[in-house]
């Protein structure tokens, strides 16, 4: 069973996440999408929120599944019986801390980690940049799956 992690803030899953979730699902036999939990940052959903979105938009995707962490990623890869982490980069100026996290990873555990290019339709987004256009108003159609755009509208209108 080739099992592998894609981990993140997901403060809310982006249609670049999603992207990457799904092509993941088709080369590996389990995907699970681990939502960090930092009680040090301040986020716009809480990670059940998070999680249930997550869970919502990746139903169609009969192996992907759904958790929480804190802690060290590659602890939680031990424990769950992951041998890699998936990442997307989109920039050059990911490739930095993403590599430090790669090897530090690999050092400590021996977990591996796959880098997928970003889809060039969604390289320029992050959750924070939609969490800052949905707050002023923006269009985020085509940014995020439908079923977030609501959840987002909702949330920045209460805060
Ligand atoms: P962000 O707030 O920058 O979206 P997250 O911690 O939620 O960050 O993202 C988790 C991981 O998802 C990132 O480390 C990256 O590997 C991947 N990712 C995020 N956005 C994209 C995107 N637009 N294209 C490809 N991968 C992405």
């Amino acid at each position: 069973m080739r099992r592998v992690v894609c981990p993140g803030s997901f403060d809310p899953v982006t249609n670049g996440h999603l992207d990457i979730i799904s092509r993941a699902s088709r080369l590996y036999d389990e995907v699970v999408v681990a939502v960090l939990i930092n009680i040090t940052k301040k986020s716009l959903f809480t990670v059940e929120e998070r999680m249930e979105m997550l869970r919502e938009v990746t139903a169609e995707y009969g192996n992907v599944r759904v958790d929480r962490f804190h802690g060290l990623l590659v602890d939680f890869c031990e424990t769950n019986g992951i041998s890699a982490v998936v990442k997307g980069l989109r920039a050059v100026s990911d490739f930095d801390y993403e590599m430090q996290m790669a090897q530090m990873n690999y050092s400590m555990a021996k977990v591996e980690t796959m880098f997928m290019t970003t889809n060039p339709l969604y390289s320029f987004l992050s959750s924070s940049l939609i969490r800052e256009v949905a707050k002023y108003g923006g269009d985020v159609s085509g940014l995020v799956p439908e079923q977030v755009i609501g959840k987002l509208r909702a949330r920045v209108a209460e805060s």
